[in-house]
């Protein structure tokens, strides 16, 4: 059983993102919140429909958000230097995952393609899925997930080169607000030979586009 008391982190040093200071939110005060919604949308949180709800939501929200409960860097921490010199570009893509935004809470639908270039260490590839789930299973911006994912693999391989793409839509551009839907945002985070070297970009390119 998961557990429902969450840590949360109140306040951020915003340098490394670590937190200060814990406070546990129970779950009953997370179901109380979400009975308050539903009467400030104008609904009934009494009537039948709605009486499992705040529940639900609760148990929903444990999922979306279950990355605040993981350790990316845990993950990539199992390496393997025999790889029979293979040298060349490892890439995974269309690593599809399910993120909220940061702003508006509402879901980020999208693909990642992770590569790397490594130097002596590589990692199980279901590894840097996880990876990919670990940082979109939290609120989030586009660019700071790409941002986080390449650092990830950087600290923890130390290769000769990053490279994370990813194109999602934002619901919350999409179903309000503006409501484009259909629209798709791409970022991107190279480092190392995939931005120093040009032949190493192009090859990298034919790959994503492959
Ligand atoms: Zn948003």
């Amino acid at each position: 059983m998961p557990s429902f008391n969450r840590a949360t982190n109140l306040e951020f040093d915003s340098t490394t993102s670590e937190s200060t200071e814990e406070i546990n939110i129970s779950r009953e005060d997370a179901e109380a919140a979400v009975r308050t919604l539903l009467l400030w949308v104008g609904d009934n949180p009494n009537r039948e429909g709605l009486l499992d709800t705040p529940s639900r939501v609760v148990n929903a929200y444990s999922e979306f958000f279950s990355g605040y409960g993981t350790d990316p860097a845990v993950m990539l921490s199992r390496t393997f230097e025999e790889v029979d010199g293979y040298k060349d570009i490892v890439l995974l893509r269309d690593i599809t995952f399910q993120s909220h935004c940061e702003h508006h809470m509402v879901p980020i639908i999208g693909t990642a393609l992770v590569a790397y270039l490594p130097a002596k260490k590589v990692v199980g590839i279901s590894k840097l899925a996880r990876v990919v789930d670990a940082y979109a299973r939290r609120l989030q911006t586009q660019e700071t997930m790409t941002a986080q994912i390449a650092k990830c693999i950087e600290n923890a391989l130390q290769p000769e080169g990053v490279a994370v793409i990813i194109k999602a839509q934002h619901q919350c551009m999409t179903t309000r607000g503006v409501k484009k839907p259909g629209v798709e945002m791409i970022t991107r985070t190279f480092s190392g030979a995939f931005c120093d070297n040009i032949d190493m970009e192009r090859r990298l390119m034919e790959l994503v586009k492959a």
